[in-house]
Order: structure tokens, then C-alpha cells, then sequence
């Protein structure tokens, strides 16, 4: 699910227009499009179950193709950097780390981030590259059992202070949190009821995406085989792999996306490939992964290896 862009007052007053717009033309469809739309920058990835439940509307959704809006992309390499705040305490797999690190090194030149290459912004095509840009940890203890969305913006700007990180349209910050605690968009948008991760902005470019510890809740966020041997890692895999291609063909929410707001891994989340004798269904570098697949304009259908 894309949510709408609000900035201000007026903004939301035409985000709002527009959903009842949708209502009124659409009939049956009224409460899809209601939970398509929610306040905030934030894009979120919805859960298996919350994506079962919109199985129809999603379906239908497939079948038209991501339009160009005119905003950014992550054009030249993506640069993707590793936020791990684990407090003292509190438990992450033991190959958790490195697995994920190991994931954005194989990603840039995969068959998977090729099918970006289709898709343009004003200055020329995606170009299939993407690089680890480094990682940092962070122990400190959470504020409270529930993030907010601003404490979670909040830690990537300490991160980018303790690494000397800079804000870019093409660096991507993830957080990644430990089992057990939850983040929050509002009362009733949380982390494993509503959704697995999200990607979102703030300032002048700073582009990130939050990463709940899938393993927390794994029949809400979890694959159904570990090539890794590390099911919560295998996870969390899947949804970073979502929202880095999300954010790569959609930066600001200004790129591409369909008439109803669906990104790139929202027409095919939860859809993965046959799976080979490891349980993976890519093969990077020799390492497998399990990853969703992403869509492809160009055959209006979802793929692991387009265009
Ligand atoms: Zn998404």
C-alpha cells in the first residue's frame, strides 16, 4: 500500500476528496480504498493476513500497470545502509546481522533489482547497481515498548551523526529493530497487525525504512522456508528486499506507482518464485534467498528476474 503524500492542511483536505471520489465511483470498493489511504508519508507493507483480506481488490489492482508521476527515482547506484538497534538485552538472531548485510551486497546486479531498469525518472533509466554503504549498531535501550515513527527517524539521524552518513536521493537507511518490540504508525497501525515494514522520508532526502524483527510474528511477516537456516533473518530478508525495490522506483512517492496507489512490491507481496532444493527462490552470488517478487510493466505481471 502507497499512502498519500500530506504535507499540509490543504494536501490532506485534497487526499481526502480524492478517497471519496474513489468511493463514489467504486461502490463495493469503498473500504479497500479507505485502507489503501492513510495519513502519513509512510509506506507500508501489510501483513499476510491484512493482504488476505484485500485479496480481491489487490488482485484486481494487478492488473494495470505502474505509471510515472514525475518525482525522483534511486536512478544511479543505490546506497544502502544497516541500522541494527538491538538494546543490551534483547535478542536478534545470531546470523541476523551479517545475513541482512550479506543480502544488500548480492542485491545490485541481481535478475530482481534488473527489473527496475525499465522504469526511468526525468534524467534516464534505474541502473542495476546497489552497495552496502556500511552498518551500525546501536545498543541503547528503546524509549518505550512502542516506537513512533518520529523515534524511529530519530535513530537514523543518530545513526548518520555517529557514521558521518549524508542524506541522498540515493542512500537508503534501514532500522532494524530486535524481537518483541513494535512500531507504530498510529493507535490502530502497528507493526504485525497491519504491517511488516515501511519506507518513508523526512528533511531533504533522507530516505529510510522501518524494519520490525519479523521473527516478533512470523505467521504475520514470515517466509515459509529458510535458505539460511535462520528463518528470522530468511523474513526479514523478504520485506527489506520489498521496501528497497519500493524505494528504489519510488523514493519520495512521487515515481511509479498504479492508478490505486500500489508500488512496485505491493502488486506482488507475498508471491514468491518456485523454490529450489535449498528453499530459496534466487540464487545471488551463490547465496539463496526467499524474495518476493516485484512488478514488471513490461509482461503486467510480477517477476524475479525482469524485464
Ligand atoms: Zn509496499
Amino acid at each position: 500500500m502507497r499512502r498519500m503524500i500530506i504535507i499540509a492542511g490543504t494536501a490532506l483536505t485534497c487526499a481526502l476528496a480524492a478517497l471519496l471520489v474513489v468511493a463514489a465511483l467504486m461502490g463495493n470498493t469503498v473500504e479497500a480504498a479507505a485502507l489503501d489511504t492513510a495519513p502519513g508519508l509512510q509506506h507500508a507493507l501489510r501483513t499476510r493476513q491484512n493482504q488476505q483480506n484485500t485479496a480481491a481488490p489487490a488482485r484486481a489492482a494487478r492488473t494495470n500497470n505502474l505509471t510515472y508521476h514525475n518525482g525522483p527515482t534511486m536512478r544511479t547506484t543505490s546506497t544502502t545502509y544497516a541500522i541494527f538497534w538491538v538494546p543490551t538485552g534483547s535478542y536478534v538472531s545470531s546470523t541476523y546481522e551479517s545475513l541482512i548485510q550479506r543480502y544488500f551486497g548480492d542485491v545490485g546486479g541481481s535478475g530482481l533489482y534488473n527489473n527496475n531498469t525499465q522504469y526511468s525518472d526525468t534524467t534516464g533509466h534505474i541502473i542495476n547497481s546497489s552497495t552496502l554503504g556500511g552498518s551500525y549498531v546501536d545498543t541503547s535501550a528503546y524509549p518505550s515498548g512502542t516506537l513512533t515513527d518520529a523515534q524511529v527517524q530519530q535513530e537514523v539521524s543518530k545513526a548518520m551523526t555517529a557514521k558521518g552518513w549524508t542524506a541522498s536521493i540515493t542512500h537508503l537507511f534501514f532500522v532494524f529493530t530486535a524481537k518483541g518490540e513494535n512500531i507504530c504508525l498510529n493507535s490502530s497501525t502497528c507493526s504485525f497487525t497491519y504491517f511488516c515494514a515501511y519506507h518513508s522520508h523526512f528533511g531533504s532526502n533522507t530516505l529510510y525504512a522501518a524494519m520490525p524483527y519479523t521473527g516478533t510474528n512470523l505467521a504475520a511477516c514470515g517466509v515459509s522456508t529458510s535458505p539460511n537456516g535462520d528463518i528470522d533473518a530468511d523474513s526479514t530478508i523478504n520485506v527489506t528486499s520489498h521496501e528497497h525495490m519500493e524505494a528504489v522506483t519510488d523514493p519520495l512517492g512521487s515515481a511509479w506507482y498504479d492508478s490505486r496507489g500500489n508500488e512496485i512490491g505491493d502488486k506482488c507481496a507475498w508471491i514468491f518464485g518456485t523454490l529450489n532444493a535449498a528453499g530459496g527462490d534466487v540464487t545471488w552470488n551463490g547465496h539463496n534467498y526467499i524474495v518476493q517478487k516485484e512488478w514488471d510493466n513490461k509482461i503486467s505481471g510480477c517477476t524475479l528476474t525482469g524485464p
